[in-house]
């Protein structure tokens, strides 16, 4: 007999989706998903509240989304095109170790590993003797980025040009719009209009329709949270508690303004530490936008919009908006049969601009543990410790930069110095003090590379190098370190401006 016989595989199959919210969440999970069901598969509806609005903040990304938008068919110019964007290499640090200071987190990497030994650990044993202290000069993306130039990679064989990394700025509204063409001409159907009420059936306490303010219901088998802060399906109807990080991420506030552009386009982020928080400054081809990310048990809100407005580089164009969060995620992303994606979610606070990668890897997760209408629970367990998983190691790392200070100059940076953090954080800064060793961890998100840019970039300071440094000689490790870094700095002077990048290949 047919093992198969008898089970009917077709009947259990979703026969519809609804995605609640219309932000860069709810149209970045309509887009892919059309994408990949097509449109015979199940029904996808997006409702959205025009008067609610969205966020409309989220303008840096990390090199992850250009796979996202790939897998789309969307064409790179295009899209820098219609979302104004522009190209990003890294972030630049100002004041984080220490009021004065400066480093870069490139993306890419340093240097070359060599011989099976890291470039980490034989620039540390030639720093450690005085010899090219400045690792900023054996990252092409940090040295391009410190002159606004940008271009894609070439085939260049061993040349730094080949392996040029970068991600997008982009204007987060323009987007969203951007996504919505493509996810309605993929058969979405997109309804305006407000949620009043949600409906569970008595059964296990699964989501059964929404009804919107004008009485209209609208049914699904799965839903998608993207309703933003407020979790409207994941917290208020279902009740998953959030784990609050304030403890370790203690920032929660944001006021933004956007001004003007500014003569030169950067081509990479700039965080500036400030006296409770930090300020990022992201430059688009039409405008620079601009926040100051705070703790307002150190800083009142008054104090931070006049921070904010008395550091803009160019005019501002408008009123400062206040953004209210709380760092952290929902103790269970998936339950039910709803998903939280995006805000709904959790938020970790944009240091390293992740929150968009979360909305991504949720997607993609989403779609290798796809659920039929049994919601097997061994589905939404695999889905709620992957996203766990990834949230607790971006969370390191960004801990890690708050941790990782000098500054003793004000209440808040003290408290963040003599914070406890997480232990695995904990581990990897003592590996690193002992030996400047840095690891990525199981799949996590950020590499070596990042770690080490920023252990070193905030002053961390290690007592030796690897040992295994040693395989090469002294003067052996030299010349191979100034070859890569003449390299760097000949491919450096080969890229455009990135204003005349964009003006020749996407300019708005
Ligand atoms: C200060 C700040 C800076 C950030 N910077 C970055 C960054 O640089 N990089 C990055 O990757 N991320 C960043 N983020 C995060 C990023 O903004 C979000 O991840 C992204 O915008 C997704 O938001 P969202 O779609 O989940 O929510 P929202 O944009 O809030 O959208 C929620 C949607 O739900 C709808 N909705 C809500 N309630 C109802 C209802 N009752 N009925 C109908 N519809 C409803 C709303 O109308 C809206 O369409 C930042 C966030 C903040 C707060």
């Amino acid at each position: 007999m047919c093992p198969w016989e008898g089970i009917a595989l077709e009947s259990q199959r979703i026969r519809s989706i609804l995605i609640v919210g219309g932000g860069t969440a709810g149209w970045m999970t309509a887009a892919a998903l059309s994408r990949v069901l097509g449109q015979d598969y199940c029904q996808i509806t997006l409702v959205e509240s025009d008067t609610i609005g969205t966020v409309g903040v989220g303008e840096a990304t990390i090199p992850q989304l250009g796979t996202f938008n790939r897998m789309l068919g969307i064409d790179e110019n295009e899209f820098v095109r219609r979302t104004k964007g522009s190209f990003k290499l890294g972030i630049e640090f100002v004041d984080w170790g220490q009021v004065g200071e400066r480093y870069f987190h490139p993306f890419g990497n340093f240097g070359l590993d060599m011989e099976g030994v890291s470039f980490h650990a034989y620039w540390m044993r030639m720093a450690k003797a005085g010899i090219f202290p400045d690792i900023e000069e054996f990252s092409l993306m940090a040295r391009a980025a410190a002159s606004n130039r940008f271009m894609r990679p070439v085939n260049a064989g061993n040349s730094p040009l080949s392996n040029i990394t970068y991600a997008f700025h982009f204007d987060a509204g323009l987007y969203a719009l951007y996504l919505r063409e493509l996810a309605e001409a993929n058969g979405v159907r997109r309804v305006e209009g407000k949620i009043t009420n949600v409906e569970r059936d008595g059964n296990g306490g699964h989501i059964r329709q929404v009804r919107l303010e004008n009485g209209e219901a609208l049914e699904a088998d799965l839903f998608i949270d993207c309703s933003g802060f407020r979790g409207l399906l994941i917290g208020e109807t279902l009740g998953v508690p959030y784990r609050d990080w304030s403890a370790h991420l203690p920032c929660n506030r944001a006021v933004t303004a956007p001004s003007e552009r500014g003569n030169a386009l950067p081509s990479y982020t700039r965080s500036t530490a400030r006296k409770a928080g930090w300020q990022w400054r992201i430059p688009l081809q039409h405008r620079t936008g601009n926040g100051l990310v705070y703790c307002s048990d150190y800083m009142s809100d008054d104090e931070a919009t006049q921070t904010l407005l008395d550091n803009l580089e160019t005019p501002a164009l408008g009123d400062p908006r206040l953004i209210r969060f709380t760092t952290g995620h929902r103790e269970r992303f998936w339950e039910a049969n709803c998903v939280s994606i995006g805000l709904a979610s959790g938020f970790m606070e944009p240091l390293e601009s992740t929150s968009i990668w979360m909305i991504q890897t949720g997607i993609a997760r989403l779609l290798s543990n796809f659920p039929d209408r049994s919601f097997a629970s061994v589905d939404r367990d695999r889905y709620n410790r992957l996203m766990v998983e990834e949230s607790e190691y971006i969370r390191d790392f960004l801990v890690l930069h708050y941790k990782a200070t000098r500054r003793d100059d004000t209440p808040f940076w003290n408290y963040c110095r003599t914070m406890p953090v997480p232990d695995r954080l904990a581990e990897k800064i003592r590996v690193f003090e002992n030996s400047g060793r840095c690891f990525r961890e199981n799949d996590e998100l950020f590499n070596d590379t990042s770690w080490f840019a920023v252990m070193v970039g905030q002053g961390l300071q290690a007592r030796r190098y690897d040992p295994v440094a040693d395989l090469l000689s002294f003067e052996e490790t030299r010349a191979r370190l100034a070859h890569i870094r003449s390299a760097v700095l000949a491919s450096e002077q080969h890229m455009p401006d990135q204003a005349q990048f964009i003006q020749e290949h996407c300019a708005a």
